[in-house]
């Protein structure tokens, strides 16, 4: 059966773009672009992707927590040292994100 045929997907594909516009509402109603490599529409991406981490926030924390663990050497120097160079160059940014987070979810202490 296949996908029907799409300009705007193959000119992406061409240009190399990970993202198109069809100008059509997905089916849940978005009108949002959509992935070149799956044709699926961002938004509804975003909100499965979003789904999915919250319901396997503790897979993923200890998932994470096994892989940093297990880096040595180089990686593990390369990846600190990306952590050091990207808060100096976004610290303010940071740290006014941190505070306006604090400030919205302060009274969210005590569920956590
Ligand atoms: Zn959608």
């Amino acid at each position: 059966m296949g996908f029907p045929k799409n300009l705007a997907r193959d000119k992406a594909l061409v240009a190399g773009q990970k993202t198109y516009d069809t100008g059509e509402r997905c089916h849940a109603g978005h009108l949002s672009p959509r992935r070149t490599d799956s044709r699926r529409c961002c938004e509804c991406q975003r909100i499965a992707s979003r789904k999915y981490a919250k319901a396997h926030k503790e897979q993923n924390r200890q998932r994470t927590h096994v892989w940093y663990h297990t880096l040595a050497g180089e990686r593990k120097a390369n990846l600190i040292k990306y952590r050091v160079d990207y808060y100096a160059a976004n610290r303010e940014r940071l740290i006014e994100n941190s505070r306006i987070y604090y400030h919205e979810h302060k009274e969210c202490k005590d569920e956590i």
